[in-house]
């Protein structure tokens, strides 16, 4: 008999689903169409909507929007893209999957995001696109970073896998603007459930460019001139072609249709991470040995995660035992894309000034409980059993 695990009773993300989803799940069943059809293509209007971009393409996860980013830029091999290996891994693959080489460039340690001013040291001549990345759910800095790229003739891709109701202040008339609008040439989302909107697995490419946009929606099914859904309304026969070689990265409208309900969820979503967040702040500000995350004037984040660091990295595997052992399950913020064994030497690029700052924060930042439907009182308990933790590690 295998034993059935016991999961701690305060897990560190939780996706909000309900009697909605599973409606709009069954609605897409019983119409007969289930991959990319009618409700993948409303998904990407009310997601367009939602961010205030003029094109939306949805695909089968974040990493396939990110190759499909790329790809549809023309990023091939022997091109470099400057990123962060402070990240996901699926960022500095997606590089690696055109042929590409990742060119790391340090992050800042109280954003966890891509330190502009080490950006123009890390150009080569084969620079193709500078693929910034909303670390957590922080906004990086667009506002040196995209000036920089149209300075510099690059494309600018956003890794928004975490960031969707996060916003932006850059303009003069003090504006508040959704991540996914454009600042850059595309931005990348994720729906996997550790994201705010979950359809399982999942993925949408915003941009305001409709010759990209035409070409996300030719790389994501195979090349195919024509799609099966006009194939399938036309009154003539059709035969596609296929001009290019695309992959089959396609959004089922069974995921669509549950995406369209978690898009309802999302001011909700939203507001009750900030909330969470602020209190995690007023919590934890006092505690000697954390250091909360700090957002810039201009970003506020929607709060994907929030992670702390402890001031010694070599305590925090322990911190986190005693949390878990409270029944409070936690996470190691990101990784670093270069650390692993997959980024032997020679897949990647380090700019000038070293990845000193990704590697300290990998060793020190916690992943605390954040949910919308994670209780004060739950977060209570995670801030006490913190306090107790960093006291005696
Ligand atoms: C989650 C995540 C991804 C990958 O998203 P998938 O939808 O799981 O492919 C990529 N980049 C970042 C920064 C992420 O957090």
């Amino acid at each position: 008999m295998t034993a059935v695990p016991v999961a701690p009773s305060i897990p560190v993300a939780r996706p909000w689903l309900g009697e909605e989803e599973a409606e709009a799940a069954r609605r897409a069943i019983r119409s007969g169409w289930v991959t990319q059809g009618p409700e993948v293509a409303a998904f990407e209007r009310e997601f367009a909507a939602t961010v205030g971009a003029a094109h939306a393409c949805a695909v089968s996860n974040c990493t396939a929007a990110l190759h499909v980013a790329l790809r549809a830029l023309g990023v091939s091999a022997g091109d470099e893209v400057i990123t962060a290996s402070h990240s996901f891994i699926a960022t500095a693959n997606a590089v690696r999957y055109c042929g590409a080489t990742p060119v790391f460039v340090d992050v800042c340690e109280d954003t966890f995001n891509m330190d502009a001013s080490q950006v123009e040291a890390a150009v080569s001549p084969k620079t193709r696109a500078i693929l910034c990345v909303h670390q957590l759910g922080m906004p990086c800095d667009l506002g040196a970073i995209v000036p920089l790229a149209r300075r510099l003739g690059l494309p600018v891709v956003e890794d928004a896998a975490c960031a969707i109701g996060s916003e932006v202040c850059l303009a003069d008339d003090g504006a508040w603007v959704p991540i996914g609008r454009p600042h850059g040439d595309i931005a990348c989302f994720s729906f996997h459930p550790r994201k705010l909107l979950s359809t399982g697995d999942g993925g949408m490419l915003t941009t305001a460019d409709p010759r990209l946009d035409a070409a996300f929606r030719l790389l994501r099914q195979h090349g195919m001139s024509v799609p099966d859904t006009v194939r399938h309304a036309s009154k003539r026969v059709i035969d596609e072609a296929y001009p290019v070689l695309g992959f089959n990265y396609r959004l089922t409208d069974i995921q669509a249709a549950i995406g369209r309900e978690q898009l309802r969820r999302l001011p909700a979503i939203v507001a009750r991470r900030r909330a969470l967040a602020a209190r995690y702040d007023a919590g934890l500000a006092r505690l000697d040995g954390v250091t909360v995350p700090r957002a810039p004037a201009w970003a506020r984040s929607n709060w994907q995660s929030y992670a702390v660091r402890v001031r010694d990295g070599r305590t925090r595997i322990a911190v986190m035992q005693r949390l878990l052992d409270e029944g409070i399950a936690t996470r190691r913020g990101a990784m670093n894309a270069h650390q692993e064994k997959a980024y032997a030497d020679g897949s990647w690029r380090g700019a000038p000034g070293g990845l000193g700052r990704s590697e300290a924060v990998r060793e020190t930042a916690i992943v605390l409980p954040l949910f919308h439907q994670l209780t004060d009182a739950d977060q209570d308990r995670v801030i006490e059993a913190l306090a107790r933790a960093v006291a005696e590690p």
